[in-house]
């Protein structure tokens, strides 16, 4: 099954991805962690992203199909793909549409994770995650259970984004509601739709996702 989690930024796609690759033989496909690894490692795609993602701006849409295209080519497992921040515009919608097709693939399923603007400012500005596995922690509401050992890995190196200040993330959600909240539209005019209440806690999330899958699309 292949499906994206679509939502502003905040809204716990990251975490919800995380927990369907550690319960189903999926893999995450985050155009963000992707980015951020280029930048990280110092590659020319890293060099010309770096001022727009510390801004909150999107990138081009060439470079994050680009490197989506090169996954999705490459080996996956079994269980299928999560899209985790892609697509984010209509044009990179159509090239994913596109890239499917070409390559024998399915869009199975489009999460929408629905959460109140200012209760995404607050998980933000709070935000960190463990370096080696990726788990998302918070300082108020999800610290991990041992200071300054990852729950999920037994990781002790945390890192928090640039981005993650309340400048950057008004940017983001401005980004969200001009570029990427059309595509609700458009998933849901393909019968792909399925919206979710990110505002319940992640257990109660991810129960609700997992139902989505496991019932069908009713748009
Ligand atoms: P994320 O980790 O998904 O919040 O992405 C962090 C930043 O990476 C975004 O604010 C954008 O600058 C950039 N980015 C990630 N995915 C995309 C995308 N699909 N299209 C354009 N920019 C992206």
């Amino acid at each position: 099954m292949n499906i994206i989690l679509l939502g502003p930024p905040g809204s716990g796609k990251g975490t919800q991805a995380l927990r369907l690759v550690q319960a189903l033989d999926m893999v995450q496909l985050s155009t963000g962690d992707m980015l951020r690894a280029a930048r990280k490692s110092g590659t020319d795609i890293g060099k010309t992203v770096a001022a727009v993602m510390d801004r909150g701006d999107l990138v081009t849409d060439d470079i994050v199909i680009s490197l989506i295209r090169e996954r999705l080519t490459g080996d996956l497992p079994a269980g299928g793909a999560i899209l985790d921040g892609f697509p984010r515009t209509l044009a990179q919608a159509d090239a994913l549409g596109a890239l499917l097709d070409g390559i024998g693939m399915t869009l199975d399923r489009v999460i929408e994770m629905k959460v109140d603007d200012e209760a995404l400012v607050r998980r933000v500005t709070g935000r960190f995650t463990c370096s080696d596995c990726g788990a998302v922690y918070h300082d108020d509401t999800h610290r991990t259970q041992t200071e300054g050992i990852c729950d999920v890995c037994g990781g002790r190196r945390f890192t928090r984004r640039g981005d993650d200040n309340e400048e950057s993330f008004r940017i983001r959600l401005l980004a969200y509601y001009r570029e990427t909240a059309p595509l609700i539209g458009y998933y849901h005019a393909l019968g792909k739709l399925r919206p979710v209440n990110g505002s319940a806690d992640i257990d109660g999330v991810s129960a609700e996702i997992r139902e989505a899958l496991e019932e069908g699309v009713s748009s």
